[in-house]
């Protein structure tokens, strides 16, 4: 389900054939923690990414190690397949390593450059332009991506001498948020005044407070045409940093602020990174912007439910049909759209499943122990028995291979599954 949400306007950016801004959809992105330096690593983590569904993959370049690495790394996923556009993350030492490792400098898509962390005093201005003048040279796009954390603290001081002359001087949290507009903004114009054509800059301002954020974004997309790379920096961890994320950005993209998402989590000991990719997905995916993977609806669970086969269930369908997209993303064409439900028992069961493409009730306590099945609204089969999770599966993939193969698609029905809570 598409929603119409009218859309802030901007002007399109390429990234490699990844358009950003303009009339393109929502791109998702996301960032390596792998040291740049071991190409294999950080290749092998770029390509889960990309598999994930990450449309581009921002690897950072702090070193010389690093940047004599990128074009390996480069190498390494074409070799693979993977064409996902690579963004360079620079740090104090960019102009340096751009100017040193020219396969670097053409083997990346994007240059973010970090205004706050280019260079002090008279070098800033040198440095920044060394930089922009790189992106020129290989006709590359820049993010000119302010954080909080790195704030021009030159500019900041100026900002607070001058805003302690006004009559009416700007609060402490105001004065931050404008110092973070004017710094992204500024480097722009200066960037375009040095040669860099403005469909060419992306711009960010992240701050970790959700407010914060909520009202940097909107003032930039009242003052800049430019696309804007929308993301919630530091986070979290776990649930915190999904809802904290979740909260700012979708407030932000009903208002139709954001091109490109990034969600910055703090993977937990042991987690895939590719966590961060999943969750900019359901974001857009819930919010009717953009459909990416079959999503399983299912009911929370009550006293109804005694035992966990109906999360193990949904839990399961849910990570096969993740697991399939990569192949299915070409083979099976607007899969992506299908809702599957898996429902703990009769109350809310039939009725759920119905509104599905595929949905299964399950018994609930003491129900008869059998599960009907509907198939785009009409019942089909009453499974029962061990084997109800695997024959569930076989029908899902059978529905798959009938409804979105090429010849399928022409005699799918598109559901229109209203966004609610269940349960
Ligand atoms: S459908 Fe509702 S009533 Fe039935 S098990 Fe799920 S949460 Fe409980």
């Amino acid at each position: 389900m598409e929603q119409h949400i009218h859309r802030h306007k901007t002007r399109c950016v390429m990234i490699g054939d990844i358009a950003v801004g303009g009339h393109a959809p929502v791109v998702v992105q996301s960032m390596t923690n792998t040291d740049t330096a071991d190409a294999e690593a950080t290749a092998q983590q770029v390509f889960a990414l990309w598999q994930a569904g990450s449309e581009m993959v921002r690897i950072t370049v702090n070193s010389p190690e690093a940047a004599a690495q990128v074009g390996a790394i480069r190498r390494k996923l074409d070799a693979m397949g993977c064409f996902v556009p690579l963004i360079g993350d620079f740090h104090y030492n960019g102009h340096k390593l751009l100017a040193q490792y020219p396969e670097c400098a053409e083997a990346l898509a994007k240059y973010r450059i970090n205004p706050g962390n280019v260079g002090k005093g008279a070098k800033r201005d040198e440095q920044f332009a060394a930089m922009i003048e790189a992106a020129i040279q290989y006709n590359k796009p820049v993010r000119i991506g302010v954080n909080w954390g790195s704030l021009d603290q030159a500019k900041m001081a100026r900002m607070m001498d001058e805003n302690a002359q006004r009559a009416q001087p700007l609060s402490a949290e105001a004065l931050m948020r404008e110092a973070l507009i004017q710094s992204a903004l500024e480097s722009a114009q200066q960037a375009e005044a040095i040669g860099l054509p403005g469909d060419r800059i992306i711009i960010s301002c992240k701050v970790s407070d959700v407010q914060d954020l909520i009202t940097v974004y909107r003032e930039l997309a009242r003052r800049c045409d430019y696309p804007l790379h929308l993301g919630l920096t530091e986070a979290g961890m776990g649930s915190k940093g999904i809802v904290a994320s979740t909260a700012a950005l979708s407030v932000l993209m009903q208002e139709g602020i954001g091109d490109t998402i990034r969600i910055s989590l703090t993977p937990e000991p042991g987690e895939s990174r590719t966590r961060e990719v999943i969750v900019a997905q359901e974001i857009l995916q819930t919010m009717g912007i953009r459909s990416f993977t079959p999503l399983v609806t299912a009911c929370p669970g009550c006293g109804r439910t005694t035992s966990t086969f109906f999360q193990e269930l949904a839990q399961k369908i849910q990570r096969y049909l993740r697991e399939q997209m990569p192949a299915w993303r070409n083979e099976y064409p607007g899969v992506e759209t299908m809702n599957v439900a898996v429902m703990g028992c009769v109350v809310n069961g039939p009725g759920e499943s119905k509104l599905a493409n595929i949905g299964i009730s399950l018994p609930g306590t003491g129900e008869v122990p059998v599960a009907p099945v509907f198939v785009d609204g009409e019942k089909t089969v009453t499974l029962k028995g061990d084997a109800i999770a695997e024959e569930f599966q076989a029908i899902v993939e059978n529905y798959v291979k009938t409804h979105y193969s090429a010849g399928g698609a022409l005699r799918r029905e598109h559901k229109v599954i209203p966004l609610k809570a269940v349960g």
